[in-house]
C-alpha cells in the first residue's frame, strides 16, 4: 500500500482519483457532496446557532419548506430559460406529476406562504430557511451539487430600506463570524418596465453581431435576451454592451438612491454588470464576494423580486431577499483560519485494572445522570492509554477507579487544569465536578 508522504491537498486527491483507490472503496460519495465529519461539526452548529439568533434578533423567522417540489414551480419562479432549470436540476417522474430536489429556496417560501394563505394574515412577512439544495452542476473547488444555503426573504414591502436591511444583516452575520475578507457589489437592473425597454435595446443591439457570439446565446436572443448577459464565454462582448442601470425609469432611480443611503457606514460598490442568474430579479441585485474563494467567488446573491409572489398566485406585493452558501463560507473560515473548539467534557473515567470495569461503567453512568458530561473507555485498554485518551478528549476532570480505593468505597478525583489529585466518596464526585464549574 503507497501513501505519499506529504498530505497536501493534491496528493489526497491524487490517490483519490487513483485505479488504487477506486478498486479498494467500493462505496464512495456521489461527486459533488460532502461529508461533515465530527470534528467540523462544531463549525456548522457555530454557523447554525448564529444564523438563528441573529436573524431572530432583525424580525425574520424561520419557515422549512420540504426539499422536494413541483418541478412545475422551479419552472414558473426560477425561470424556463436558466441554466438552473434547463440542465441543473434532479427531477423524478414526468408531466405534471414531475418532482424535482430543490435547486434554490425562494420559490418554495413564496409557494408556502401563499398556499397557506399567509398573507391574508398579515402584510409584511420576514423569513429565514437553512438548509440543502441541489443542483446538477459539474463539481469544483465550491461548486457542489449538493450544498447547504441559508438566506431571508422579506415578503410583502417595496421599501428600498428592506433592500438595505437584508445586505446590512448578512453583513453583520459575516463580522459576528470573524469574516473580514469580502465585498458587496450592488447593482440595479430596473423594474418591469424598464426591462422591458431594455430587453429591446440588447435586442437591437445584439442581432447584427449575434454570429460571433456563442450557440447557446444564440438561442437564448429570442427566448431570454438577459440571459446572454451570463455567458461567461461571451464576456467581452457582453461588456461593452448597454448597461440596465442606464435605462432605469425615474421611480427606479430614486429606489437605488434610497437603498444606497440606507447603506450608510456599510462598503459597498456600485457593479453595473451583476446581473444574477434568475428570471426574477428586479431593480436592486447584489452579490457578496470573497477574494479567498478562487474562480467560485460569490458567497451570497439576492435582490429585489416585485412580482413573483404576484405571478405564483399570491397578492401583488414587493420582495427582497439573498441565499447564502455555507460551504463556501467554510472555505473562506479554513483560509482565515477560523475554527471552533469542540465542547470540553466533564470527565473521563479510567479503569486501574480490569476487576472495576463495571463499577466504571455505573459510576460513569451516575454522573450522567446527574447532568454531567463524560465517557469511559470500552477497548479493554491499558491505564496509560485511558489517560491518553482522557487527554484527547479534553475531559475536565479524570476520576480513577481503582479496586483499593474502591474498597474504601472512594475514588481518585483529578482536576485536568489545576492538576491536584484526591480521594473522595463516590457519592461527592458529582458534586465536586459540577462546584469545579466549567
Ligand atoms: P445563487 O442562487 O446561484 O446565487 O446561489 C446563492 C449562493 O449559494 C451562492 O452565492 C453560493 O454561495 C451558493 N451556491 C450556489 N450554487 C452552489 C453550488 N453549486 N455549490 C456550493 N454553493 C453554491
Amino acid at each position: 500500500m503507497y501513501f505519499p508522504r506529504k498530505s497536501g491537498v493534491k496528493e489526497s486527491f491524487g490517490r483519490r482519483d487513483s485505479l488504487w483507490y477506486r478498486l479498494r472503496m467500493p462505496f464512495r460519495a456521489p461527486s459533488g457532496t460532502e461529508d461533515i465529519l465530527p470534528d467540523r461539526v462544531p463549525l456548522w452548529l457555530r454557523v447554525e446557532e448564529t444564523v438563528r439568533r441573529l436573524f431572530s434578533s432583525y424580525g425574520y423567522r424561520e419557515l422549512r419548506p420540504p426539499l422536494l417540489e413541483y418541478t412545475s414551480l422551479f419552472h414558473k419562479s426560477t425561470g424556463e430559460v436558466t441554466d438552473i432549470v434547463e440542465k441543473e436540476m434532479y427531477t423524478f417522474g414526468e408531466g405534471k406529476d414531475a418532482l424535482s430536489l430543490r435547486p434554490e429556496v425562494t420559490p418554495s417560501i413564496v409557494r408556502a406562504l401563499v398556499q397557506k394563505g399567509l398573507f391574508g394574515r398579515q402584510n409584511l412577512w420576514k423569513i429565514f430557511y437553512l438548509g440543502p439544495s441541489f443542483r446538477r452542476e459539474r463539481p469544483q473547488k465550491g461548486r457542489l451539487r449538493q450544498f447547504t444555503q441559508l438566506g431571508v426573504e422579506a415578503l410583502g414591502s417595496s421599501d428600498p430600506r428592506i433592500d438595505a436591511e437584508v445586505i446590512r444583516l448578512y453583513a453583520h452575520f459575516l463580522d459576528e463570524l470573524g469574516v473580514t475578507r469580502y465585498e458587496i457589489r450592488l447593482n440595479s437592473i430596473g423594474c418591469h418596465d424598464c426591462r422591458a425597454g431594455y430587453r429591446e435595446i440588447l435586442r437591437k443591439e445584439i442581432t447584427p453581431k449575434i454570429g460571433e457570439y456563442c450557440d447557446h446565446c444564440r438561442t437564448r436572443l429570442d427566448r431570454n435576451v438577459f440571459r446572454i448577459l451570463d455567458c461567461k464565454g461571451c464576456r467581452e462582448k457582453t461588456r461593452e454592451l448597454p448597461l440596465a442601470i442606464d435605462h432605469n425609469c425615474a421611480s427606479c432611480r430614486d429606489h437605488f438612491a434610497l437603498v444606497e443611503k440606507s447603506l450608510e457606514g456599510i462598503s459597498y460598490t456600485v457593479d453595473p454588470h451583476i446581473v444574477r442568474g434568475l428570471d426574477y430579479y428586479t431593480r436592486t441585485v447584489f452579490e457578496f464576494t470573497s477574494d479567498l474563494l478562487g474562480a467560485q467567488d460569490a458567497l451570497a446573491g439576492g435582490g429585489r423580486y416585485d412580482s413573483l409572489v404576484g405571478n405564483m398566485g399570491g397578492p401583488d406585493v414587493g420582495a427582497v431577499g439573498f441565499a447564502a452558501g455555507v460551504e463556501r463560507l467554510m472555505l473562506v473560515f479554513d483560509a482565515l483560519e477560523i475554527g471552533v473548539e469542540g465542547e470540553r467534557p466533564d470527565f473521563y473515567a479510567v479503569a486501574v485494572d480490569d476487576s472495576v470495569r463495571g463499577d466504571v461503567f455505573r459510576i460513569a453512568n451516575q454522573l450522567r445522570s446527574a447532568d454531567l458530561s463524560g465517557d469511559l473507555d470500552f477497548e479493554g485498554r491499558s491505564l496509560r492509554a485511558q489517560f491518553r485518551t482522557a487527554n484527547k478528549t479534553g475531559a475536565r476532570h479524570v476520576i480513577v477507579v481503582g479496586p483499593d480505593e474502591l474498597g474504601r468505597g472512594n475514588v481518585k478525583l483529578k482536576n485536568m487544569s489545576g492538576g491536584e489529585e484526591e480521594e473522595i466518596p463516590v457519592g461527592e464526585v458529582a458534586d465536586r465536578i459540577t462546584r469545579a464549574g466549567k
